[in-house]
């Protein structure tokens, strides 16, 4: 619309600093490049030039080596008759594989690109689940998407970790050194992974690793800080990312862009219930473990959080009221997201039934509220993306500790969010809530001890801005 080309005219910045190529078009896939004019302010953030000129090149291998290419078809042979052929020059790959939710799924598709994108290696991703319904092609003129008649997607079930070429099974079976590299390698970086499994990017590790021309991922966390470990990655990645909170917030607004079909329920839900209010906050509620659903210490939580934190306004009596009357209120709106209506529905009927104590008037909306996780199912998975891009879109955000959804929709936003700390039993954790100085996802599982073989080591006291996760009780590792 002439509204929307307005918009992007003025922020002018449709390729946001050079993050995104010029080289697609538009139609196929309308978030590409109407998202900034769809962001009410630009991202603070800008891209290093490092990045830019790493991600053009990125896409020049890509093009070189992706499917349908006479490379690719080579080194699938080679993969077929299980060959080594050697590394020089030639095309190597890394295949990603689907694991758990939507933001489990987001940051390791992210945490594998930006590992291909270190390592030259070329990232494919299996589209046995519906992947393709979420998001449209990042890389122009080729596709990301491994081919369903590779011989990796016709044994996709097969990698775990008894896998015979399984890393870090090999490792521990004492199977693998410099001498025999194998033409493929199945890295598990799950919960359950071991720490041989875990250690696939340290340097001695990689001497090897980094030979083996075709890589399988399954993974379900973001690996991304313990990257920073590996000294032979670590200068390059302070130079990629001068500012090292912004990694999840560049690499996802480069590579991930809803399809039209996402989008369309971003932009409808947005222009129908948020985009008149003066100010946004979202508010994701994440209740693990048992019981779910409606838990009255969680709400408890949520408005404490909110309301100490003057992210929402106090109540008053009618009484109090008078003295706030204003011709034109402010407008706040509130997206709340979770899988039980009830939390929207309760803090809808607080601020009706009585009146705020600034003369805010306060509405809520919650898009969706479908009870049961339902992963894999077209149009579950598309509403829980389509929130996750609503809930970037606030100018605050609280969420909830550990979820990933949560992380992908702060980080992509640009927002340092408030952490509802994960409750133990059904009291409200005190404190409620804290604000993160760091708008990075936190890798829930990562080595105990970095690199070293000394367990002695504390992997969150090895560098200043890779430290224990704000929202964990102990452990995990985040980029501050
Ligand atoms: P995590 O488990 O919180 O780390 O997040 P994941 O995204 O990996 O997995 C949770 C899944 O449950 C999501 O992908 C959705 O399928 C569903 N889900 C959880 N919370 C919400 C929500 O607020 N909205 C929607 N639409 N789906 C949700």
């Amino acid at each position: 619309s002439t509204n929307d080309s307005k918009e992007s005219e003025t922020t002018g910045d449709k390729l946001i600093g050079g993050l995104l190529t010029a080289d697609f078009d538009e139609g196929s896939c309308l978030s590409r490049y109407k998202k900034t004019s769809f962001y009410r302010k630009a991202s603070p953030y800008k891209p290093s030039e490092y990045l830019v000129s790493k991600l053009r090149n990125y896409e020049i291998l890509h093009k070189r080596c992706g499917p349908g290419t006479e490379a690719y078809k080579e080194a699938t042979e080679h993969f077929v008759h299980d060959e080594y052929y050697g590394s020089n020059g030639e095309c190597r790959y890394i295949v990603w594989i689907a694991s758990d939710g939507l933001g489990n799924r987001i940051l390791t598709l992210t945490s594998v690109f930006l590992y291909a994108l270190l390592t030259e290696r070329i990232i494919l991703v299996d589209q046995s689940k519906d992947i393709s319904d979420l998001f449209c092609e990042p890389f122009p003129g080729t596709s990301w998407f491994l081919p369903l008649d590779s011989p990796i997607a016709k044994q996709i079930y097969g990698y775990n970790k008894e896998y015979s070429r399984c890393y870090g099974t090999m490792v521990n079976n004492q199977a693998i050194n410099s001498t025999s590299i194998p033409p493929h390698l199945y890295l598990h970086i799950l919960h359950d992974s071991r720490d041989e499994d875990k250690m696939f990017f340290c340097r001695k590790d990689q001497s090897l690793i980094d030979k083996v021309p075709w890589l399988i991922v399954r993974s379900n966390a973001y690996f991304v800080p313990t990257l920073w470990l590996n000294p032979t990655f670590q200068p390059e990645l302070i130079k990629i990312f001068p500012q090292k909170d912004t990694v999840f917030h560049h690499l996802a607004r480069y590579l991930l862009h809803p399809t039209n079909q996402v989008w369309g329920m971003v932009t409808r839900y947005y222009n129908a219930q948020l985009s008149r209010a003066d100010e946004r906050l979202g508010i994701q509620v994440r209740v693990f473990g048992k019981p779910a659903g409606y838990l009255q210490h969680v709400m408890d939580q949520v408005v404490g959080c909110t309301q100490r934190e003057k992210l929402l306004p106090e109540l008053a009596t009618q009484e109090e009221s008078k003295v706030n009357i204003s011709k034109s209120p402010k407008l706040k709106a509130v997206l709340v997201t979770s899988l039980y209506p009830e939390y929207s529905d309760k803090l809808k009927n607080m601020f009706w039934e009585r009146p705020s104590l600034t003369g805010e008037i306060v509405e809520v909306f919650q898009p969706s509220g479908e009870r049961i996780q339902q992963t894999n199912k077209k149009l579950h998975d598309q509403k829980a993306l389509a929130e996750i891009y609503l809930l970037s879109l606030t100018d605050n955000i609280v969420t909830s500790a550990r979820s990933t959804f949560g992380y992908v929709a702060y980080s992509l936003g640009g927002l340092k969010p408030w952490l509802l700390y994960q409750p133990t039993g059904l009291v409200t954790p005190d404190p409620q809530c804290v604000r993160s100085p760091s708008m990075e996802p936190c890798f829930h599982t990562p080595l105990s001890h970095g690199c070293e073989a000394d367990w002695g080591k504390d992997s969150g006291k090895i560098l200043p801005f890779l430290r224990h996760c704000d929202d964990m009780i102990y452990g995990g590792l985040k980029l501050y």
